[in-house]
């Protein structure tokens, strides 16, 4: 029995997308994690495993995470899409979802419904915590387990790096609030799935990222 995670590395920025699922679970329910342009080999991976997604959660609306909504909508039918309620009407907003800079601006499904801080959400046998971990964006969120040490941080942790503070909608105080106080509370041996680049742990990064030494932001 374990968690299975499954990346997608999709569009012309590299955005990790992700396929989760209980392994032991014989419904074969999964969840997309953010779903970027072109996702077709994503979409692809779904139908040839035979798994229905129960939820879409967006760790954040930036347009690389959302752009392929509407082809997942129509290629796999109604999946609740979830996103934190600080980025409400971000999905339909290219100016909101950054699109507008980098065009043509996407407008994409609105979500069905929120998520807020210190939600559980059960896939199979597990709990994943939804933890807000703004900063990047305002509604950028962390889906954390406990039991599978695995922690999906989105934008906001990267391999070596952080995301990117210097968007309209960015906040550094928020932003050095969820690396200190929220991200690096988690246990060293928490595997981390970024939003882009490789997967690590809290406590590799813990050690060697420069953006988590005192002072640093
Ligand atoms: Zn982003
Ligand atoms: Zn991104």
């Amino acid at each position: 029995m374990s968690l299975l995670i499954e990346r997608f590395e999709l569009g012309d920025f590299a955005t990790n997308c992700y396929v989760v699922r209980d392994d032991a679970d014989r419904s074969k329910s999964c969840w997309i994690i953010d779903c970027s342009y072109s996702p077709e080999p994503m979409l692809d991976f779904i139908e040839q495993q035979g798994l229905k997604p129960s939820l879409c959660i967006l760790t954040h609306c930036h347009c690389d995470h959302i752009a392929g909504l509407s082809k997942m909508k129509l290629r796999l039918g109604p999946v609740n899409v979830l996103c934190h309620r600080a980025e409400a009407g971000f999905n339909e907003d290219p100016n909101l979802n950054l699109s507008a800079f980098i065009p043509p601006g996407i407008q994409a499904p609105p979500v069905d419904a929120y998520i807020n801080e210190g939600q559980m959400l059960e896939l199979g046998s597990y709990y994943f915590k939804i933890l807000h971990t703004p900063g990047h964006s305002p509604g950028g969120i962390t889906l954390w387990c406990e039991k599978a040490s695995v922690a999906l941080v989105g934008d906001t942790l990267f391999q070596g790096s952080i995301g990117r503070i210097d968007f309209p909608t960015s906040d550094l105080e928020d932003m050095k609030h969820s690396l200190m106080e929220v991200l690096m509370t988690l246990p060293d041996a928490t595997t981390i799935y970024p939003g882009h680049g490789e997967q690590s742990t809290i406590g590799i990064e813990r050690k060697s990222n420069p953006y988590l030494r005192p002072n640093a932001l």
